[in-house]
């Protein structure tokens, strides 16, 4: 289950961020997760509750963003948004692609105080 090392890894980040601003408690947390994470929110969440027990982020909210995949061809440039596992180009098949969109996975803002 990789969201339980993926809320472990933020949870750390979000305590020292809490920690370093001298909150006593974190009120919410915004993630953004690209399609590709595959991260499911609900696990996400559980493992993140379970990451932060007894701490200052135990009864934060969390709100998930997740980014769509968007892929752009190398050999025409046509950007697209790939459908299922088959990442080659609609346009002209062309198996040299750039991925745009879908990899992100960071905090976009924690709010506390
Ligand atoms: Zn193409």
């Amino acid at each position: 289950m990789h969201e339980l090392r993926i809320a472990t890894d933020l949870a750390e980040i979000v305590e020292r961020y809490a920690s370093e601003a001298g909150w006593q408690v974190v009120e919410k947390v915004n993630l953004t997760f690209g399609q590709f994470i595959q991260v499911v929110p609900d696990l996400f969440e559980a493992a993140f509750r379970e990451a932060t027990r007894g701490t200052v982020a135990a009864g934060a909210e969390i709100d998930i963003e997740i980014i769509p995949a968007e892929m752009r061809c190398l050999g025409c440039g046509a950007p697209y948004i790939p459908a299922g596992d088959l990442h080659a180009c609609k346009s002209c098949g062309s198996e040299e692609i750039d991925l745009i969109h879908g990899k992100e996975l960071y905090i976009k803002s924690i709010e506390g105080g």
